[in-house]
């Protein structure tokens, strides 16, 4: 596993990277794909790194924090995908807690719907 970066691929990153939004998100301007076939995990910006593509997010982790805690995975409380704010947006947390959430947000948009 890959903990640290080096500059150069930071100044390739944050190439592709706009921080200046409104929403607070830094959003991913490169490459967007779809990982596996869990619901969850589609969408991620994709970052060509040492041979490999890694998830965008997981970078900026990578870059500020280091390696992303054993059993955790990273959680978007922005719920916008492309968003690589590790500092205001980005947490890790569990997958458990990742689908709890997602069914949450999903209620409340559905009560919403019916309200509205
Ligand atoms: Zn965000």
């Amino acid at each position: 596993m890959i903990e640290i970066v080096t500059q150069r691929e930071v100044d390739l990153f944050i190439d592709k990277v706009d921080m200046k939004t409104a929403s607070g998100c830094w959003v991913w301007q490169g490459a967007i794909r779809r990982w596996s076939r869990e619901p969850w995990d589609g969408g991620y910006g994709a970052f060509w790194f040492r041979g490999r593509v890694v998830r965008a997010h997981i970078f900026a982790h990578w870059w500020l924090f280091g390696q992303v805690p054993q059993g955790k995975v990273l959680l978007h409380s922005c719920d916008n995908r492309r968003c690589v704010n590790v500092v205001d947006h980005v947490r890790p947390g569990t997958q458990s807690q990742n689908i709890r959430d997602m069914v949450e947000k999903g209620r409340a948009r559905n009560r919403h719907m019916v309200q509205g």
